[in-house]
């Protein structure tokens, strides 16, 4: 295939990250990257740097809401002093039971995927209306969805199965996961040497961790939708269902009807919740850990619980797995919070899990295990847009 300009778009509540590269066969060239941030405020951001990081566009326009921010990126991307694309590639966490292919995108695609928001809710809305804007305003180019999902496919039907009764299970409620692309971009970053029992921990503002056996997904934290699996900066991650039963019956209480008390209970679970709820303070690691430093416990009690979190779940992990060859620490928080990598490995010397402190001290890839640690502990930043460019040449060539 000829190599030609591909769109990468990656939404999020508040912001439109984007990235074009120079893709074919065999090549792979970053040509600019971008974002459009804080979407709904009067002083957003938008900016625009080539590939060795210099600045091309540097604004800060009103964002009233999502379509002037979208069309600030299709117009630089029509004006000429871009390339523009001819095939773009649109990250979505999750599609649903009926959508777990990444394919190209049309209409009623986008209709099928949006049925399904209460899997992603915090994420499809906006996905979906970028889909619909990009169908408008890049007529004709090719538009292809990257599912988180798609890499945990291969989960075995014992990890993807919830305890709940069939009828729920037939309405495609089980385990999707998330993060899908960062792991399959860890997973291509060490190939060809992929090792057989492998663990990795993508910890942002959302967290999630994965086991992955054979280069293939076997089990992973996140559930139907991303607030399941591990704490995260505003989650609760997995909980007693009788607090969420205890919760709603506050709002049924309080006089709301049925739909405000499940919208609420779905701010508390999603929004209110994890790093954020417990340390009444912020969702955010570099606040928390400052906070820590000026003797706040709350704050404290909050990141002991996302590390008590991890290492439960990295224990069971190399159960399920049989042991662990390597552990792979990424995302904002596992790239540069050398304290919390420091004290999840430290409750796991009995696994085999050693990290050398000189080695650890350090920000983005590394790897940090002590030479005689039997597990090897890595640092690996995501390479998350190099992933859907990867799926968007292969499905231009099918
Ligand atoms: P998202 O899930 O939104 O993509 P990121 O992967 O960017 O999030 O991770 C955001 C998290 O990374 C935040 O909790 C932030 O505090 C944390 N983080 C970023 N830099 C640092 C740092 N230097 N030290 C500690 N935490 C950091």
């Amino acid at each position: 295939m000829a190599s030609l300009p591909v769109l990468v778009l990656n939404s999020g509540s508040s912001s439109i990250k984007f990235s074009v590269y120079e893709a074919g066969n065999g090549e792979r060239t970053k040509l600019v990257e971008g974002a459009v941030d804080g979407i709904g405020t009067d002083l957003g951001k938008f900016w625009i740097k080539d590939a060795n990081g210099k600045k091309l566009v540097d604004e800060t326009p009103a964002l009233p809401n999502r379509s002037v921010a979208f069309k600030l990126v299709s117009d630089a991307l029509h004006s000429g002093t871009f390339p523009t694309p001819l095939a773009i590639g649109h990250r979505m966490v999750s599609g649903g039971p009926t959508v777990q292919d990444n394919q190209r995108i049309t209409p009623e695609l986008i209709d099928e995927m949006e049925s399904y928001t209460a899997f992603a809710p915090l994420h499809t809305p906006i996905a979906v209306y970028i889909m619909r804007e990009a169908l408008s305003q890049f007529p004709g180019t090719p538009n292809f969805v990257i599912l988180d999902t798609y890499f945990h496919r291969t989960m075995p039907e014992v990890a993807k199965h919830m305890p709940i009764p069939s009828e729920y299970a037939a309405m495609g409620v089980r385990r999707y996961g998330a993060h899908g692309i960062s792991y399959e971009s860890i997973v291509y970053q060490l190939e060809p040497k992929v090792p057989e029992k492998l663990i990795v921990a993508h910890l942002g503002n959302g967290a999630s961790i994965s086991a992955i056996l054979h280069g293939q997904c076997l089990d992973t934290s996140m559930g139907l939708t991303p607030t399941g699996g591990i704490i995260s900066g505003t989650r609760t991650g997995d909980i007693d269902p009788g607090v969420l039963i205890f919760i709603l019956r506050k709002f049924v209480d309080a006089g709301m009807t049925a739909k405000e008390a499940a919208d609420q209970l779905e701010i508390v679970a999603s929004k209110k919740a994890g790093l954020l709820g417990v340390s009444e303070l912020s969702n955010d690691m570099r606040d928390l850990r400052d906070a820590i430093n000026a003797g706040n416990a709350k704050a404290r009690l909050a990141v002991d619980k996302f590390n008590w979190t991890l290492v439960k779940w990295i224990g069971s992990f190399v159960a399920e797995l049989g042991g662990l060859d390597m552990l792979v620490f990424t995302g904002g928080i596992g790239e540069n919070d050398i304290a919390a990598r420091g004290e999840i490995c430290a409750a796991l010397g009995a696994l085999g899990i050693i990290v050398d402190p000189a080695k650890n001290n350090i920000r983005g890839e590394a790897t940090i295990s002590a030479d005689h640690s039997p597990v090897t502990v890595r640092v690996i930043p995501p390479a998350e847009d190099l992933i859907i460019v990867n799926h968007v040449v292969r499905l231009l060539s099918e």
